[in-house]
């Protein structure tokens, strides 16, 4: 039995980003996992940074967040939404990151969760990244939605390499913080899809999350 946190952000939960999230939560379960949740947009998660995030001070005339961070890391100092969203990180074996693609990237609240919970001292720093990372042993994924078709995401094609879009993601965020990242599980335009189709969809995504602690990581590397 494996503890998995899933950190979800869509603003309407019956979209099919929502329907990808209950999936999860229900196939791992059955599973016998552990499953914790950050729905972000239930939460209304603050996603802008500042001094909010701490309740220490390390310099009160200029902010400079990574000293507060690394202050906040010696004494205990970090506020109670971001101390919460932290253990759960440190608790699980795997974290599962669901969202629609914006913009080739994380959609805003999302982002702000990782500008404000992964913190200097704590999550990352002195000596401590990527294969010596607090977080090594833990697994990642991003289980991610576009509105384009799959053709427009492979190498020469319209958008290019989805592995590509990522990257900033996979080598700058996850495995930077020392998770091994497994492979995305992308979904092209369910928008543009039939209801049988999408059903389709979430059954392929039931049965690899029924094998997801066997699957090897992905290399993402510094190419
Ligand atoms: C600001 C912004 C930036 C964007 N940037 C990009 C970009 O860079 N690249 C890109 O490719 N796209 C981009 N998009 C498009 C976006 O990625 C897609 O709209 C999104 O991924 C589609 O997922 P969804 O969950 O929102 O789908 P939805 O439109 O919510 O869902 C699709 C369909 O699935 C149905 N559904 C829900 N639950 C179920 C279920 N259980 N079974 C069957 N059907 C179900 C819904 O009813 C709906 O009809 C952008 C969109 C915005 C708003």
């Amino acid at each position: 039995m494996m503890n998995v946190l899933v950190v979800y952000w869509h603003p309407e939960p019956r979209s099919f980003n929502g329907a990808m999230f209950n999936k999860a939560i229900e196939v791992l379960e059955a599973e016998g996992h552990q499953v914790k949740t950050s729905n972000l947009h239930q939460m209304k998660f603050d996603p802008v940074s500042g001094r909010h995030n701490f309740t220490t001070t390390n310099d009160a005339v200029f902010f400079k967040q990574q000293l507060e961070e690394m202050h906040a890391t010696e004494h205990q100092g970090f506020s109670p939404e971001i101390e919460a969203e932290i253990q759960k990180l440190e608790w699980c074996d795997l974290v599962i990151f669901q969202f629609p693609l914006w913009w080739f990237g994380m959609p805003a609240m999302l982002k702000g969760w990782v500008d404000r919970v992964f913190a200097m001292g704590r999550t990352y720093g002195g000596g401590r990244f990527y294969q010596d990372g607090v977080y090594q042993g833990k697994k990642a994924m991003l289980s991610v939605t576009m509105g384009g078709p799959e053709e427009a995401y492979i190498k020469d094609g319209w958008n290019g390499d989805l592995n590509g879009i990522l990257r900033p993601i996979h080598r700058g965020i996850l495995e930077f913080n020392g998770f091994s990242v497994l492979a995305p599980h992308a979904v092209f335009g369910p928008a543009r899809k039939t209801e049988q189709e999408r059903i389709t969809d979430l059954e392929i995504y039931a049965q690899r999350l029924r094998s997801i602690f066997s699957e090897p990581a992905i290399h993402i590397g510094q190419y």
